[in-house]
């Protein structure tokens, strides 16, 4: 296992090496955490509406435990697949008004087991640089072609669409908001260029979901472009504040899906529990619109606050605000530096985004009042100036 030690020394070497920090939800605080028992505005999470800690998600689990088992006891294929998962499917489907969805135990067991199921050897993926690992590592499952564009560069993939003109199958797949950047999709140019070259159209709604479209549907919906998607995937482990995905599109995807997922099928299906918390999530997020509008005010209140001090923040309008430091050592002093002044916001280092672009992403929460945004902004600032990322 020598090898082992060598490499790591190398990564940490370049100050890639990851370890893992306890930190504790702040009692009574959300938007919070306590690390070391300090209390930090936690701008790192993606519990984007403030739901993680919602007492009605809390009691619907309570309620849920008294009834139910810890576990699910199996694959939903064998005898996992309780009532609550058709209940969730059904109000889902609805939601997204989707002819059906199917819940999956993550994001990343959704991503992996959707795309290597959709696609093999001869067919082709078109995804984005910047999509997320699950995406990338479904593809590397699946044995399909991995044609990479430039990220968001449609003059790249309408060239690699036509290369590839001949394969079998052709998937195009994207975050619809990119989980580093906080910027969007081309959506409209990405309809376009499936129809015009018989492509599938998959898109990732992680940080889409539930913070746009009237109901929180996502971007698509927003956009008007939800019939346009083949295979609409999301979760609820983000703006949720819960744990799971769900994949939306026809019928015959979710009987396919049913037959060809992996992860679905030799994996145990999520406790009742989680879906309990989901379900009721799912009615907060629909309902709930004030959290979305929240949610807004604050994310524009602190790019704005920050672009003000000079920082280079990411274009879009998403409550992803990255700040791009560049190199590795710099971006972990400036997290440490910004954890003195009272707030977590983690580093993002290569191979998370490519080289050279370790940054810091700062994310918003409607849980954070106007008050906790502005005076982050003045800490950063700070923090910006003595490092010399910004000049006054
Ligand atoms: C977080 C994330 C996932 C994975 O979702 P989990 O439920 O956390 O496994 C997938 N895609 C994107 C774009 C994400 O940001």
């Amino acid at each position: 296992m020598d090898w082992m030690n060598i490499e790591l020394e190398a990564w940490a070497g370049e100050a890639k090496e990851r370890v893992l920090r306890e930190s504790i939800p702040a009692r009574n605080r959300t938007g919070y955490i306590e690390r070391g028992g300090r209390l930090l505005l936690n701008l790192s999470s993606n519990d984007y509406l403030g739901l993680a800690g919602h007492p009605a998600i809390l009691e619907a689990m309570r309620d849920s435990l008294l009834h139910e088992a810890a576990g699910s006891g199996a694959s939903r294929l064998v005898t996992g697949n309780g009532p609550s998962f058709s209940r969730l499917e059904e109000a889902v489907a609805q939601w997204q008004q989707s002819e059906a969805a199917l819940v999956f135990a993550n994001g990343y067991a959704a991503n992996s087991g959707v795309i290597s199921a959709l696609v093999g050897r001869g067919d082709v993926v078109f995804s984005d640089r910047l999509n997320h690992a699950s995406i990338v590592d479904g593809i590397t499952l699946s044995r399909a072609e991995h044609a990479r564009y430039r990220h968001n560069d449609m003059e790249h993939l309408h060239s690699l669409l036509t290369k590839y003109q001949g394969a079998r199958r052709k998937l195009i797949v994207t975050d619809t908001v990119f989980s580093m950047d906080g910027d969007h999709a081309l959506l409209r140019k990405l309809v376009q260029l499936k129809r015009e070259h018989g492509a599938m159209l998959m898109v990732d709604e992680a940080h889409g979901s539930g913070i746009y479209g009237a109901h929180g549907e996502g971007l698509c919906h927003k956009m008007g472009l939800k019939h346009e998607v083949d295979v609409h995937m999301g979760t609820f482990s983000k703006a949720f504040g819960v744990y799971g995905a769900y994949v939306c599109g026809s019928r015959t995807l979710i009987r396919w899906l049913v037959n060809k997922a992996r992860p679905l099928i030799y994996s145990t299906a999520l406790p009742p529990v989680v879906l309990a918390g989901v379900y009721t999530a799912l009615e907060l997020v629909r309902t709930e619109a004030i959290r979305r509008v929240q949610l807004d005010e604050g994310s524009r209140l602190l790019r704005d606050a920050l672009r003000e001090a000079g920082f280079r923040v990411g274009s879009g309008d998403s409550p992803i605000i990255p700040v791009v430091i560049g190199d590795n050592d710099t971006a972990l002093s400036f997290s440490s530096a910004l954890e003195e002044e009272g707030i977590a916001a983690v580093a993002i280092r290569p191979p998370t985004v490519p080289e050279g672009t370790a940054r810091i992403r700062f994310s918003v929460s409607a849980a954070h009042t106007a008050a906790d945004l502005l005076d982050a902004a003045v800490r950063i600032r700070r923090v910006g100036l003595r490092m010399g990322v910004i000049v006054s």
